[in-house]
């Protein structure tokens, strides 16, 4: 039995929600996959009157379709469970009638859609990155015609995703040609399909009391306390949601026990959005001026104007910046763990970076693959002595301390990394099929270099309220001099700053 208890009863709850009748069209043989697909639709079917089954012809199979009378083209190919339960949830409810829940410009926007596209989308049910990508094209599936999608298990299609050189998931392919790779929400998707907005419709923007620059936790409180107080709001993100969109789970929330990263995403989005705030997601700042007003000019070409900014851009993965590093990003070189670590089943991958996160993902990779070698720069690893006994009881790591990677090296993939022992001239080659880079974060604000008073670790200089040396300019979280990097600080310094801006505007 694959739907055990426990899932049947994640599962039967949503039966309620079904609309109209649907149906499971499926095609698969006696192989082994094939019975397990069998298998699974019948157990499915079985949860509600609602759900048939039939035989069909699929393109890659295999695999199941979720139909109704004018509703085709979503297709699973493998087994939708761990992460991509909640992915096959959505293809039910939303393929029987039920509307996604989607602002109605992206539901337009997806109809108008008039090329034929095919995604495939690879998947590991590891990854918690990839059902954003699935349910994401699984609803442009079901609004337009004219698009359909199959995800893809990588752990029951192995070969063929060798044989693509898939790496890094999830990997999306359009029309047979690759198309994305990573984390990616429905406007980030559709974007790359329809082109990016025009700056037109920026330029009729009247000036903001406060414009937030940054979308994480700090960007989305700075924006709730400035729109609480009735003043004109507005709110540019590269990628609404930040650095949750990359945790697994949440467990230091206070108040709120345990919440996966995505979801306190999307509740930070909801929650702006109850408040009357200009939110421009997808839109990066490249530059920022003091003139009579604060202008913040956008990677589009627009300009922004306000009375008072807040900075709250972040931080992100350090790259290594050695030769290799970028070319064999995605092919081998990979920073998610959770999302990328089956892929490397069976295979001598290497960690970059001996402090808490790069230990957590050696000791993660170690239950997926053949061997683990970390390397550290420093003479010791830096990650907390509970990790490190964890890490000493596997059998299948090495540790390398006080070594300086030097390179990345491969031909179509990566196959190993050179190194040498600090102080000495040898290089050491090793054999590998992964390099995973954990050595840290840096601020969001080489944008910012020579504007604004910096630390020499690139952090914004900020005051008790987050002022900055520029009047009117305040910052919040990750990006600021602030001593600790975390969700609930980055929460307190934007409604600080947002505070300190809102003051600054009455006191001017
Ligand atoms: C893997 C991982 C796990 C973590 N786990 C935890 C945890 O369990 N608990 C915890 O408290 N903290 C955790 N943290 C730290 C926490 O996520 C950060 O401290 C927090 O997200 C910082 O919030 P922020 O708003 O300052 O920045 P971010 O979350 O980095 O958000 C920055 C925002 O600015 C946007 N941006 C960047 N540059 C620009 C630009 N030029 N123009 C426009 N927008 C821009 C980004 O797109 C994003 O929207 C974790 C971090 C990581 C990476």
């Amino acid at each position: 039995m694959i739907l055990d208890e426990n899932l049947r009863s994640q599962l039967l709850p949503y039966m309620d929600l079904l609309e109209n009748p649907i149906i499971l069209k499926v095609d698969a043989d006696d192989s082994e996959n094939g019975q397990k697909i069998n298998e699974f639709t019948d157990e499915l079917a079985s949860l509600s009157d609602l759900i048939s089954k039939e035989k069909t012809n699929l393109n890659h199979k295999p695999a199941f379709s979720i139909e109704r009378e004018g509703v085709s083209g979503l297709v699973f190919s493998g087994l939708p469970l761990g992460h991509e339960l909640n992915s096959l949830v959505l293809a039910l409810v939303q393929v029987s009638g039920r509307p996604p829940r989607i602002e109605q410009e992206l539901i337009e926007q997806i109809k108008a859609i008039k090329t034929s596209l095919h995604f495939d989308t690879y998947v590991s049910l590891t990854c918690h990155n990839c059902p954003d990508v699935v349910q994401a094209l699984n609803t442009m599936t079901i609004l337009n015609p004219n698009i359909s999608h199959t995800m893809i298990e990588g752990g029951m299609f192995q070969a063929e995703v060798e044989a693509k050189g898939i790496m890094a998931v999830p990997a999306v392919f359009k029309n047979g040609e690759e198309f994305h790779s990573g984390r990616a929400s429905l406007e980030e998707l559709l974007e790359k399909i329809t082109g990016p907005e025009s700056s037109d419709s920026f330029a009729e923007k009247e000036p903001y009391d406060v414009l937030v620059v940054g979308g994480g936790p700090a960007g989305a409180s700075a924006a709730i306390y400035a729109a609480r107080k009735g003043i004109r709001t507005g709110l540019i993100a590269e990628r609404f949601g930040g650095q949750p969109l990359e945790t697994l789970g949440i467990e230091n929330l206070i108040g709120t026990p345990y919440i996966e990263g995505v979801q306190l995403g999307r509740q930070l989005e909801e929650h702006v959005k109850k408040y009357p705030v200009d939110l421009m997601n997808l839109q990066k700042a490249v530059k920022l001026e003091k003139k009579d007003l604060i202008e913040v000019s956008l990677a589009n070409g627009a300009t922004l104007k306000s009375k008072a900014v807040i900075l709250s851009t972040g931080a992100r993965w350090r790259d290594l910046g050695i030769p290799g590093e970028q070319r064999f990003k995605n092919k081998g070189v990979a920073y998610c763990p959770h999302c990328d670590g089956p892929l490397f089943s069976g295979k001598d991958v290497a960690v970059i970076g001996g402090g808490n996160s790069g230990i957590e993902a050696a000791i993660d990779l170690a239950g997926l693959v053949n061997h683990v070698t970390v390397l550290e720069f420093l003479p010791e690893l830096k990650a907390d002595k509970i990790l490190q006994k964890k890490l000493a009881s596997l059998t299948n790591v090495t540790v390398l301390t006080n070594v300086e990677t030097k390179e990345i090296l491969g031909d179509e993939q990566v196959t190993g990394l050179n190194y040498q022992v600090r102080g000495s001239k040898e290089t050491i080659h090793l054999e590998l099929a992964g390099v995973f880079v954990l050595i840290g974060l840096v601020p969001n604000t080489q944008w910012l270099e020579g504007t604004i008073d910096l630390t020499d670790r690139h952090e914004i200089v900020t005051d008790k309220v987050g002022a900055t040396n520029i009047p009117g300019v305040f910052a919040a979280g990750d990006c600021t001099d602030t001593v600790y990097k975390q969700i609930i600080v980055s929460m307190g310094s934007g409604a600080t700053a947002s505070l300190g801006a809102f003051d600054y505007l009455i006191r001017n």
